[in-house]
């Protein structure tokens, strides 16, 4: 030891062998640069990188080792063979190549490995040291010392195990740095100790040849290799890294760009994680990094554990670590490993999706489709299901359930009459008092318009029937309490209807039909009151249901037919038009009056179809009149409120060739309100077409005199209910003499309806009546038994009851022309 410390300190130059070690240590730190770069690459780039390796870690070794000789001085003159130099650089390289392939040889990395690819190294620095000091000439004899040698070279082996267990794989610089630091003392070390294993004995009779390499020279040629060569590795790694980095920079960038949460976990530990994912978690990256991912931070809904498919999508929890509220997630996990590259070995990227706002947009979507809007409680959806699942659990537990179907009372006259805010604001305030009346699991729902349910489920204790009258008798007095709206109090009142579990029905559907039907009952006895389900209200229902199942049929086998009731000029009674009404030619029931089916056919939506038959007939055949008679067709409610109606009735005057001036629709003031404006609009593009609009039944709605001004309406019909009472009642004279009044003050022609005496029809006349029809003028008839007033010369009263003849008035007009078509 004395020797080789006393060699270093007095047979060297202490520059150069700063300049040795500096050389050494530069070449070391970029060998294991390089070194690294080779562990994360895969063929011929890896075998690249491995030659680098040691290429730049030989020639740094080799050119320690000769910058050590030139700073070492024994006194006399020294030179080195060219052979020698070159071979040690070479044995330098290939066993720095042995080495480092044998290090990395393993993917595992375990420690023999290690130790085997340091024990070539350091033999490969021993070996370079001894065959460099073999082509070392002197003016002496070199006495060697074997132990000092051994000792050398296991320093040698010892220190460049250390420096590959120190750097291992990893591309971290710090641990590369303790690598070639470690690399470099071990050099040093094994040189130092290498030079302190010779004793120079000077002896002039050798002669050092002159051709030999000289010192400066080699000065020159070492320095200016090893620095080619080690500037040669860097720029390699540079530009690796400049790539690698730039890659990775944008595989950052995208990830950070990434709506989810991606997060990278090598055993458990969050290695990597972009910006969701830490806005998700609350904490940074550099917080997140190093921390357990799966230790209360995610959780998933059920038990598996982590697959690692990606199709494997899975829904968990993620729990912020700042301590907010946990987020519905939803992940996919993909194992990165592929086993081939050791940068990614043990790492699994998770992708956690954000289900908050995916969760609430749904909830919304089911609170919207369970709840009804204006009031908030279950609509009719949302009572079936909950209807149910109440009936499930009453069944099982033996306890009482009561359905009370609820209809108000005059709520669409008050809608009318007061607008639709009013009525919303009836509507919103009967759901407050019906909620108030039950506690759960009684509730309460809206079926829609101003229909509703409570489902009430009955203490047991108390005998069902008495508790549902109950709460009957309550809620008919609660909902007979006024609304207040913009200072004035809207009047209430509602009827109920009553079914019982299980007497009257054991499913959801049975019992609501059966409590509408007892509501049903209770309208027609006269409203604000409660009736029970009774068996013998499901006879007349069912029968209800089979008319509309014969109706729908009728409509498709044309069982129905139309018949046609004259109107007449008042002061003249000569026939100007008829008006179209619908009969039903029942197979077994004979001829059925439209009062029998036309609210059923409305109820159902029949009305439609049947409608467009009765106008499609009624134009058809009008067309085929001779005389440009005008032919009136009722428009139902529903069929006002169709969007195609204006284009149905212009394909249907196209088809049968009928002018638009000859036909006239009837609607009343009750169908405009349905929907006001689409009503208006649809009569203002039937209008367009040329054809007339007449207000019927007028005098039995609201407001008429603003629904009159709505719309330019070319005939007013004055309902029969006023005419049949002229003569009876001085209210009924007073309003009929009101509305032709109005209707002069707005000139709109009127007619009076359902005229059935002479009485009647003088009245009228006298009053400046336009048109009268009744059956006065004449019943309404199939068309081929008009023919002499739709194709002939007849143009007076069509009055053939003898029982109701009265003065033809007319007919004093004729004969005219006669037979012009036979
Ligand atoms: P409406 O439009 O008011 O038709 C007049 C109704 O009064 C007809 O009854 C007619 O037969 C009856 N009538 C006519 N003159 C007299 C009379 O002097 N005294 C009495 N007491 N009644 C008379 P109908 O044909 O039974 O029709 C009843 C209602 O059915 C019609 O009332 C109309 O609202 C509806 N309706 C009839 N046909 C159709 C149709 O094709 N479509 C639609 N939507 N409704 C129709
Ligand atoms: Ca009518
Ligand atoms: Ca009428």
């Amino acid at each position: 030891m004395f020797k080789v410390f006393s060699c270093l300190v007095n047979e060297h130059d202490y520059g150069m062998v700063a300049v040795a070690a500096l050389v050494c240590l530069c070449a070391s730190l970029t060998a294991f640069r390089l070194y690294s770069r080779m562990n994360g690459a895969r063929g011929l780039a890896r075998a690249a990188w491995l030659l680098f390796t040691a290429l730049v870690a030989g020639s740094g070794v080799w050119a320690t080792h000769f910058l050590g000789m030139l700073a070492y001085d024994p006194g006399v003159k020294t030179g080195f063979t060219p052979t020698g130099t070159i071979m040690s650089l070479m044995v330098a390289v290939l066993f720095m190549a042995a080495g480092f392939f044998a290090a990395a040889a393993n993917r595992e990395r375990d420690i023999a490995n290690q130790l085997a690819g340091g024990l070539l190294i350091g033999l490969g620095v021993g070996a370079m040291h001894y065959t460099g000091m073999s082509s070392f000439v002197t003016q002496g004899v070199i006495v060697w010392e074997a132990a000092t040698i051994g000792a050398s070279v296991m320093l040698g082996v010892a220190g460049a195990s250390a420096a590959l267990l120190l750097a291992g794989d990893s591309r971290g610089m710090l641990r590369q740095a303790l690598g070639g630091v470690t690399l470099t003392l071990s050099v040093c070390a094994l040189h130092f100790t290498g030079m302190g294993a010779i004793t120079m004995v000077p002896d002039a009779t050798i002669v050092v040849p002159d051709q030999l390499f000289s010192g400066g020279l080699m000065t020159l040629a070492v320095t200016s290799i090893t620095g080619l060569i080690v500037l040669a590795g860097l720029g390699a790694v540079f530009i690796e890294s400049q790539t690698t980095q730039s890659a990775l920079e944008r595989i950052r960038t995208l990830a950070n760009a990434a709506y989810e949460g991606i997060v990278v976990v090598q055993q458990g530990t969050i290695k990597d994680a972009n910006a969701a994912f830490c806005e998700m978690a609350g904490a940074s990256l550099e917080t997140l990094v190093g921390k357990p991912l799966m230790d209360g931070m995610l959780t998933f809904d059920d038990s598996r554990g982590v697959h690692t498919d990606g199709a494997d999508r899975r829904e968990g929890r993620m729990q912020p670590i700042d301590g907010g509220r946990s987020i519905p997630v939803e992940i996919f996990a993909r194992l990165m490993d592929d086993g081939l590259r050791a940068e990614t070995r043990g790492l699994t990227v998770l992708a956690i999706r954000d289900l908050r706002e995916r969760r609430s947009a749904e909830e919304k979507i089911r609170y919207l489709a369970e709840h009804d809007g204006l009031t908030g409680l279950p609509n009719r959806n949302a009572l079936q299901a909950r209807l149910a699942a109440t009936l499930d659990r009453v069944d099982a537990s033996g306890e009482r359930l009561s359905l009370v179907c609820i209809d108000l009372d005059n709520f669409k006259e008050a809608n009318d009459l007061h607008g639709h805010l009013a009525g919303d604001a009836v509507l919103v305030e009967t759901a407050r008092r019906l909620q108030e009346s039950v506690t759960s699991p009684s509730f309460a729902a809206r079926l829609g318009g101003d229909e509703f349910v409570i489902v009430y489920v009955a203490d047991q204790d108390h005998d069902q029937a008495t508790a549902a009258a109950e709460l009957a008798g309550r809620l008919l007095e609660t909902l007979r309490e006024g609304v207040q709206y913009e200072g004035q109090e809207l009047a209430m009142a509602a009827s109920l209807g009553v079914s019982l579990f299980p007497d009257d029905g054991r499913t959801g559907e049975a019992l609501l039909a059966n409590a509408d039907m007892a509501l049903y009952r209770a309208k027609e006895s006269g409203r604000g009151a409660y009736r029970f389900f009774k068996r013998e209200m499901d006879e007349s229902i069912r029968e209800r249901r089979n008319l509309a199942r014969e109706l729908r049929q009728a409509i498709i086998d044309e069982d129905l037919v139309v018949h046609y009731q004259p109107q007449a000029r008042a002061c003249d009674g000569e026939i100007c038009g008829f008006e179209a009404l619908v009969r039903w030619k029942h197979t077994t029931r004979g001829m059925i009056p439209p009062i029998d089916f036309i609210p059923l056919a409305e109820e159902t939506g029949l009305i439609v179809p049947l409608g467009e038959w009765v106008l499609r007939k009624a134009c058809a055949e009008a067309a085929q009149w001779t005389k440009p008679l005008s032919i009136a067709v009722n428009l139902s409610p529903l069929q006002l409120n169709q969007p195609n109606l204006p284009a149905l009735v212009h394909s249907i005057l196209i088809e049968s060739g009928l002018s638009p001036a000859r036909l006239e629709l009837e609607v009343t003031e009750s169908a405009l309100f349905k929907d006001y404006q689409r009503a208006l609009d649809n009569l203002r593009r039937l209008k367009a077409l040329g054809v007339r609009i007449a207000m019927d039944d007028f005098g039995t709605g609201f407001s008429s005199l603003s629904t009159l001004q709505s719309f330019p309406f070319d005939k007013i019909k004055v309902d029969k209910s006023f005419v049949e009472n002229i003569h009876r009642d001085a209210r009924a004279t007073v309003i009929v003499k009101a509305v032709l009044g109005l209707g002069r003050s707005l000139d709109i022609p009127v007619v009076a309806e359902g005229v059935e005496t002479d009485e009647q029809l003088q009245f009228l006349r006298g009053e400046d009546c336009a048109e009268v029809q009744g059956y006065a003028i004449g019943r309404p008839a199939p068309a081929d038994t008009l023919s002499a007033w739709t194709h002939g010369d007849a143009v007076g009263f069509i009055v053939t009851d003898p029982a109701v003849v009265i003065a033809k008035l007319v007919e004093a007009k004729a004969p005219r022309r006669r037979k012009k078509a036979a």
